[in-house]
């Protein structure tokens, strides 16, 4: 153990830029944005995958207009880089508009420097113990503060709140697997809490096991490296109920994906309930296998919706009623109408304007609001642009975008064609006329149209609807 300071260490021999550059007394600048950088990301991804992915990286050198990110191995460089490396670039780029792309290489000092611990990563997370086997090695915390009581239910999230409750309620496995799927931020890894506490208390005997995809291949390599898969196998396939998060994770790593199967059969033939979370659809996950699929597509799908205004509300109401804090109604209002990105956001918004009125002393009101919340309120009024949606939307139906500007009337560029105008009317605040005239010069009516036809379409054809409704996430994403 070397025991010094990365930063401080010969890289390759020679110094690091960041080693220059610290003497230079820009440095410093370097490590400000990175942390920034890092604070930005852990609030986006999470304290664990934050602790097994992000507080291992350091800043290696900087070239010109590139960062390099050293990690202390090849099999995080390769995750890292298929995880984060755009928005790492992204927010670096943002932080200073000089550095336009972000490199991830493996550095093995990183391991020693002062951060050891955290650098070999975290996974021995303190955890629940579920029912009287010992799972504690295992499960993943569970947040005191997900459970159904707080978990406030609307028309976009009832479906999943019902499947969520009766398994949390059932003796026996009501449906096998439970897959709950939705955006971020919109009470995935919330309902599946819940499902843990209740068990936890209605059936202490039974055992649950809850961890994200991220964690159950982390813990497989790590046992195929210590060849103990007999182990992990073992402690897998003996639990109650097992609850996978975040899914999506897997999709393309084929020997997790494998052992995965293996599991999630092992399991259903003993009877046992499975639980899984994901951002897509089974069908929508690319890289997946077909018969992993088709068996996850076996149980009850449960899709959570973007939230609508009223469930925002009731959000906020609740929350602040347990945060003890007085908000006028005004103020709540003027969020549900603002902050529709997420729930996540939502929650975050009304905890700055709460903080900050108890550190000034001064009660809230829409002017304060606003005023703490400023950059937050600006980034959700960028709106897509009807640039954007056309694009996206030729692109999935595989038309050329000049397509969605012609006279062509064949119903394989016209229909595409109503769908974007469509799209344009819902996430944009342009006008119909506006609109028109962004798709070739065509009359508002043509656009009225289109609006009307979609509609209609949407509630006949569940397929198309699916289509319109993907195409609005990807576009909202
Ligand atoms: P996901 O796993 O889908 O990304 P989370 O379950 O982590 O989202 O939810 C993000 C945050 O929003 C959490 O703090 C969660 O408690 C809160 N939240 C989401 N949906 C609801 C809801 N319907 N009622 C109360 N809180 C919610
Ligand atoms: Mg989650």
């Amino acid at each position: 153990m070397s025991g010094n300071d990365d930063r401080k260490t010969n890289i390759d021999g020679r110094q690091s830029k960041v080693q220059d550059a610290v003497d230079q007394g820009s440095g410093k600048e370097v490590q400000d944005e990175w942390e920034n950088i890092l604070n930005r990301l852990r609030a986006e991804v999470g304290e664990t995958a934050f602790q097994s992915w992000l507080r291992p990286m350091r800043v290696h050198r900087v070239d010109a207009d590139v960062v390099q990110i050293s990690v202390p191995t090849r099999f995080m460089r390769d995750w890292a880089a298929a995880h984060y490396q755009d928005r790492l670039t992204e927010l670096w780029h943002g932080e200073n508009a000089a550095i336009t792309g972000v490199e991830i290489v493996v550095h093995a000092d990183v391991a020693q420097g002062r951060d050891a611990s955290a650098a070999k990563m975290e996974p021995e997370a303190p955890s629940v113990v579920t029912g009287a086997r010992e799972r504690d090695t295992l499960s993943a915390p569970l947040d005191e503060r997900f459970t159904f009581d707080q978990f406030v239910v609307g028309k976009s999230n009832e479906f999943a709140y019902a499947a969520a409750r009766r398994i949390g309620e059932a003796s026996t496995v009501p449906f096998n697997p439970l897959f709950l799927y939705g955006g971020v931020g919109l009470g995935k890894t919330h309902l599946m809490h819940a499902i843990a506490w209740h068990v936890r208390e209605a059936t202490p005997e039974r055992s649950v096991l809850y961890l994200s995809a991220e964690k159950f291949m982390y813990r497989f390599i790590r046992a195929l490296r210590e060849q103990n898969t007999v182990d992990f196998k073992e402690q897998f396939r003996s639990v109650d109920v097992l609850m996978i998060d975040d899914v999506q994770f897997i999709a393309g790593k084929d020997s997790t994906q494998e052992e995965f199967f293996h599991t999630f059969n092992a399991l259903v033939d003993q009877g046992r309930q499975i639980v899984i979370s994901s951002d897509k659809s089974p069908s929508d996950l690319e890289g997946m296998e077909e018969r992993l699929v088709s068996r996850l597509n076996c149980g009850l799908v449960a899709d959570i919706h973007a939230t609508t205004y009223e469930l925002r509300l009731g959000i906020l109401q609740s929350k602040a009623q347990n945060l003890g804090a007085m908000i006028p109604i005004k103020v709540l209002e003027f969020l549900a109408h603002k902050i529709t990105s997420n729930v996540r956001e939502l929650e975050g918004a009304l905890n700055r304007v709460v903080a900050h009125a108890q550190l000034v002393g001064r009660e809230i009101s829409l002017e304060t609001t606003q005023e703490v919340l400023h950059d937050l309120l600006r980034a959700n009024d960028r709106r897509v642009t009807i640039e954007e949606i056309q694009k996206q939307v030729s692109s999935h139906f595989n038309i050329r975008i000049s397509d969605m500007h012609s006279a062509r009337r064949a119903r394989s560029v016209a229909r595409p064609r109503q769908v974007a105008m469509y799209l344009a009317k819902q996430l944009t605040t342009r006008s119909l006329p506006e609109i028109g005239r962004k798709f070739g010069g065509r009359d508002h009516t043509t656009v009225m149209h289109a609006v009307r036809k979609v509609d209609e379409l949407r509630e006949h054809d569940t397929s198309f609807k699916e289509d319109v409704e993907l195409l609005r996430r990807m576009l909202e994403g």
